[in-house]
This record gives C-alpha cells, sequence and structure tokens, in this order.
C-alpha cells in the first residue's frame, strides 16, 4: 500500500516509514521558495513525533530566507486565524488529523489563512520535485520567534462572536474529549470562559491517543458514559488537531457526526438577520455531506452550495460568495466571522449558545434535523490510475442518471444519492450514500462498494 500521500490538502505518511525528516526538510525548502521567503507561522499537533518533524519545517523554511513564528503546539485552526493575525506570508502545520499517532503529514496554509488549492499546492511541489533550491548565504538567515499568544487570540476571536453572558448564565455541565490532542489547552479553557462546569477528558498532550482519533460515534464510548454519569447537558469530541467537532446528547447518546454542522447552520441561519454584517444567506458544503443542510437551509430560504471534499474548497467559495455558515459533514464548522476554516472550538461556543438561545435540550434540537442514514465505506487501490479509471468507467455507466460531476461522481435519487470519489488524503476511493433508512443506505453503499471492486479488479 503507498502510505505516503502527497496531495491537495497536505501530505501525510507514517513516521519511520514514508514520512521522514529528509521528506519534512525538502518540501519545506519547497514552501519557503513557493512563498520567496517571507514570514511562516509554525504549529503541531500533539503526535511524538511532532519535534522531529518540526525543527525540519524550521531548517527548511531558514535556509530559504523565512522568519519563523513557532506557535507550538495548537489546533489547526489556530495557525490559520494566526497567519492573519501576524500578517505573514504562510503557515505550516505538523499535524496527520484524524489519522492514528503512527501518522503525521504537514498541511500548507496561504496568507489568507486559508490551505493551499489544487493549483497553489502543485505549484509548490513543482519546486519539491525539480529539488533546485537557493539557500540563502549565512547573513540572510532569520530568526525563529516563539509566540505564546496564539491560543489566547484565537480564543479572543471566538468570545467576541457569541453572546457570552447568555452561555454563562445557564452554566452548563459539559465533558469534553480532547483525544490528547492540540485542543487540550484551548477547549477547557473556553468553556470556563463560557461559565461552564467542565468535566475533561483525555487531556495530556505528552502520550499517545487515548482512543482512535477519529471522532465518530464508535470511538467515543467513554466520553458517551461520562456524560450520562456526570449528568451533563451535552458532550464534545474532538480529533487531535481539533478541526473536527462530535457531539454527545445528554443521554450519552453520539449524534451523527454531520449533525454538527446541520445544528450549527440552523442556528446562524435563523439568526441571520441579527448577524448578517455583509455575509450572504447561503451556505457552502462539498457534495459528500448531509442533505440534511439543504433541508435547513430551506427553512430559512438560504441558497445551498456543494463543492468538492476538502477544506480549502469550501473556504474559498465561502470568501468568494460572503456565505455565512458552512463546512464539512465530518464535524467541521466553518463560521467566517471567526474564520474560513474548520474549527472545532467555534463549533463548541455555536452550539452552547443555540442551546441557551433556544432554551432546549441538546437531543431536542437534534430531533429537527431532518434524519437521513449516511453509510460510508472505502476500499482500497493498487495505483492511483487505476482509481480514476474506475470512477471513469462508473461516470459512463450511470450517465442517464442525475448526476453530479463536481468531483469523482455523485448519482442524485430521491432523498438519497451516492458519492463515489478517489480520496485526497489515503489510498482508497470513498463511497458515501445517504438515504432515508439505515438499511437501504447501507445496502446501496455495499453494493456500490462491491461494483467498485469489481471494476478495479478488471482494471489491475
Ligand atoms: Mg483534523
Amino acid at each position: 500500500m503507498e502510505t505516503l500521500k502527497i496531495g491537495v490538502s497536505g501530505v501525510r505518511g507514517i513516521i519511520g516509514d514514508s514520512l521522514t525528516p529528509d521528506l519534512v526538510l525538502d518540501l519545506s525548502k519547497a514552501f519557503g521558495t513557493y512563498l520567496k521567503g517571507g514570514k511562516v507561522v509554525v504549529g503541531t499537533d500533539s503526535r511524538t513525533s511532532r519535534e522531529m518533524l518540526k525543527y525540519s519545517v524550521f531548517a527548511g523554511l531558514l535556509s530559504m530566507g523565512c522568519e519563523v513564528i513557532d506557535v507550538g503546539i495548537v489546533p489547526t485552526p489556530t495557525v490559520q486565524l494566526m497567519v492573519k493575525e501576524f500578517q505573514a506570508d504562510g503557515g505550516v502545520i505538523v499535524t496527520a488529523s484524524h489519522n492514528p499517532h503512527e501518522w503525521n503529514g504537514l498541511k500548507f496554509v496561504r496568507s489568507d489563512g486559508i490551505f493551499l488549492n489544487a493549483v497553489e499546492g502543485e505549484e509548490m511541489l513543482t519546486f519539491f520535485r525539480e529539488k533546485k533550491f537557493k539557500p540563502v548565504l549565512w547573513d540572510q538567515i532569520k530568526r525563529i520567534k516563539k509566540n505564546k499568544s496564539a491560543s489566547n487570540l484565537h480564543l479572543t476571536r471566538i468570545l467576541c462572536q457569541v453572546d457570552v453572558p447568555l452561555i454563562k448564565k445557564k452554566k452548563f455541565k459539559v465533558v469534553v474529549d480532547n483525544c490528547n490532542g492540540a485542543g487540550y489547552l484551548m477547549a477547557p479553557k473556553l468553556l470556563f470562559e463560557l461559565g461552564c462546569e467542565v468535566e475533561v477528558l483525555n487531556n495530556d498532550p505528552n502520550i499517545p491517543f487515548a482512543r482512535v482519533p477519529e471522532p465518530r460515534p464508535e470511538n467515543l464510548t467513554e466520553l458517551c458514559q461520562k456524560v450520562v454519569d456526570y449528568k451533563a447537558k451535552i458532550g464534545f469530541a474532538q480529533d487531535p488537531d481539533a478541526d473536527r467537532l462530535a457531539l454527545i446528547d445528554e443521554n450519552g447518546n453520539p449524534l451523527p457526526e454531520d449533525y454538527t454542522l446541520a445544528l450549527v447552520a440552523d442556528y446562524i441561519l435563523k439568526t441571520y438577520e441579527k448577524r448578517a454584517k455583509g455575509y450572504q444567506k447561503m451556505l457552502v458544503t462539498n457534495l459528500s455531506t448531509t442533505q440534511a443542510v439543504d433541508d435547513v437551509a430551506n427553512r430559512y430560504g438560504a441558497k445551498v452550495i456543494r463543492t468538492k471534499v476538502g477544506e480549502v474548497n469550501v473556504a474559498e467559495e465561502m470568501k468568494h460568495t460572503k456565505a455565512i455558515i458552512g463546512g464539512e459533514g465530518n464535524g467541521g464548522v466553518m463560521f467566517p466571522q471567526i474564520g474560513w476554516s474548520r474549527d472545532s472550538l467555534a463549533g463548541m461556543a455555536l452550539v452552547l449558545e443555540y442551546l441557551a438561545f433556544s432554551g432546549k435540550k441538546i437531543s431536542e434540537l437534534a430531533a429537527e434535523i431532518p434524519r437521513y442514514y449516511m453509510v460510508k465505506k472505502k476500499t482500497s487501490y493498487e495505483t492511483q490510475k487505476a482509481a480514476y479509471e474506475a470512477v471513469d468507467i462508473l461516470k459512463e455507466r450511470y450517465q442517464d442518471q442525475k448526476l453530479d460531476l463536481t468531483e469523482g461522481l455523485k448519482i442524485l435519487g430521491d432523498k438519497n444519492w451516492v458519492h463515489i470519489r478517489v480520496s485526497n488524503t489515503e489510498p482508497i476511493i470513498r463511497v458515501v450514500c445517504e438515504a432515508a433508512s439505515e438499511a437501504e443506505a447501507n445496502e446501496r453503499c455495499d453494493r456500490f462498494i462491491i461494483e467498485v471492486d469489481e471494476v478495479l479488479k478488471t482494471l489491475a
């Protein structure tokens, strides 16, 4: 299996196998070359390999004449916000997001705090492949500045955008599971500032992840139990770089991960008139996000725009259209009044504000979201070329159905859809099905996985 993934949303690989300090050094030289020197904010998540890779990033950037601002272990959205805050030319985040501990990687951020898009990423990777780096002379090497204010600046930005007194009055009991990840400092601090009684799980960034890091329901059993034991109003779970947020209701039931965006969108669009300030009544999300967000948007006459999968695609569309809300169905809420980045902390604050504003329980708010069942499966492939060919064959096969070909193949039915695409981050083909019942979603997803495998076999 190809474990090194170099793609639009960054680079990921397994430490000691495909992702090495040498590789990271060259990638960082390439990014420094792409930026023509300049100021770069660097942050990491909590993985054991963070320092080994961070110093390679520093060396690569400094050798190309960059100035480095080291913000330490912080959430991915914090680095994105700090690039703008410090008027930097770019940012690097050392993280493999929701992948297991043995993985790590890099994400590259441009001056507006959004990740490099496909064209920019390709330009940067051309420098990486050609390796014609021009190191600066000794007297042009700049310094590394440590900055410890990033977390607080990010927190302030969130607190300025939510109704703190309204939330504080409720004195919510909450449990948060930080997965020993980069949200360890900010999540408890934010919840404390919002007047919550907080029980914190898995909050030591110096030990490996205590659970499977992807914040999916099956990985959150400890948190679900704690919510019940503690009689909390809500449970929050983050992934290791704190851009994805999952919710647990007051009965200890995990909500489907796409409910995070649907709930926040419901609240933001409901209160659009009081917050508009130049933003459009519009929701931007990717092709693989639940149709429940369309139903929610319809309640308020808001337009929905669907993009390719990948945070950068949603962020660029939000920036372009000035949409008031957006994000991804994997628990990634993007609220532009805080930043064009998926931000689990902003998500927590907005969900708590919705609870306070509505006076309802989280299970009651969730019950107002139309229920669909989404099943996500994946299948591995031998070569990327075969993977894309397989999707093309299926496009032909289903051409007389209602399709969206923005990315891969999306077949649109009545209250159901299937989206088949080659992943940007892992060597797999993803098949996502949504339908009105779990059985139907499962059956359709299995059927399409078998079909994809059969096509792949003919190409082997
Ligand atoms: Mg993540």
